[in-house]
């Protein structure tokens, strides 16, 4: 069976509008939450240091969690903190009952082991889907904290249409972050995935092969059009920062959206496709998390 459709016409995979749905719906489940059971979700935000990416992605994620009804706790410190202080906040987190979610934002100073600190999180907590826990239940296959970044790839291709099962899908980069848990997904939903990295030979074959690819590399517009099988449909998680013509730094993903949306059935934009993805899917966890905790079943 084909998974693909050459003669269709591109589809833009539009990541704001979904995320914005996602969110509105979410809003209303947590105002019926808060109004029905008293409960309102919280959000730890863990942010050491003032880099100005973190500063701005954990800026984003705050207002769009308050925006959602959901309350959050900004936790932040000096760069200078020691390892143990940090996990002694995080463990703090954890025994807090009115916290539902604990999120850091990554990366941290050098000085500091972001596996012992991911480690510190309790996993019922782990909104982000890193704790060694969550990551063995879903390579087992179980209903577990899905990184947010692969589930909003998820949701995605789920949006188009695609035929998932049996579909041949590439995911470009393995990073525990983004490339494994996409893979994983993928897997689980009866995908034939091939994982590629950087010392993968002959990208451009492995990637003709593939009804499905999963760019996640980290680097500028990579992945070029007539790599692509036609019809293919491309998520771009890639989010390169690039001088543009006029001087001005833009944004570009890890795939040529140019060349590539002449091939492609279906493809993400960068930005606007999977970037507003990720948020959309740390509240969803957070809404998730308050639920489990409190073990009301009957909101499900
Ligand atoms: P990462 O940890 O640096 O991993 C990059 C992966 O790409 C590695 O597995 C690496 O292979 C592979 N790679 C590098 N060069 C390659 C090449 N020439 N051919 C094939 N594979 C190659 O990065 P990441 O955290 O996974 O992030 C990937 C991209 O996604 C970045 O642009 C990042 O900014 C973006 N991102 C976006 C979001 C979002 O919300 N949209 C969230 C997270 C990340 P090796 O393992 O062999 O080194």
């Amino acid at each position: 069976m084909s998974m693909i459709n050459p003669g269709r016409p591109v589809a833009i995979i539009d990541g704001k509008s979904i995320a914005a749905k996602m969110r509105t719906r979410l809003a209303a489940r947590v105002a019926e939450m808060t109004t029905k059971l008293g409960l309102r979700p919280c959000l730890a935000v863990f942010l050491v240091g003032d880099d100005p990416a973190s500063t701005t992605y954990v800026r984003n994620k705050t207002k769009a969690a308050e925006a959602a009804g959901i309350r959050t706790i900004d936790v932040s410190s000096s760069a200078l903190i020691v390892e143990a202080d940090l996990v002694a906040h995080i463990r703090a987190a954890n025994l807090d009952p009115t916290i539902h979610g604990i999120l850091v934002q990554l990366p941290l100073p050098k000085h500091i082991d972001s596996k012992t600190i991911i480690e510190a999180i309790d996993p019922a907590k782990d909104v982000d889907g890193l704790h060694p826990l969550n990551v063995g239940r879903l390579a087992a296959g179980r209903r577990t904290f899905v990184p947010c970044t692969p589930q909003g790839c998820m949701v995605l291709l789920q949006n188009t249409g695609q035929t998932l099962h049996g579909a041949r899908a590439l995911v470009i980069g393995r990073s525990t972050l983004v490339g494994r848990p996409i893979a994983q997904l993928l897997l689980n939903q009866n995908c034939t995935v091939t994982i590629a990295h950087s010392k993968t030979q002959n990208l451009p074959t492995e990637i003709q092969r593939a009804d499905i690819v999963i760019a996640a590399i980290g680097r500028p517009q990579f992945v070029r059009g007539n790599w692509l099988k036609p019809g293919a449909t491309v998520i771009d998680v890639g989010i390169n920062r690039v001088a543009g013509a006029d001087g001005k730094d833009r944004i570009v993903g890890d795939v040529a959206f140019d060349e590539a949306r002449a091939v492609a059935g279906a493809i993400t934009p960068v930005p606007g496709g999977v970037g507003p993805m990720t948020i959309a899917c740390l509240l969803e966890n957070t809404f998730t998390a308050a639920l489990q905790q409190t073990n009301i079943r009957s909101f499900y």
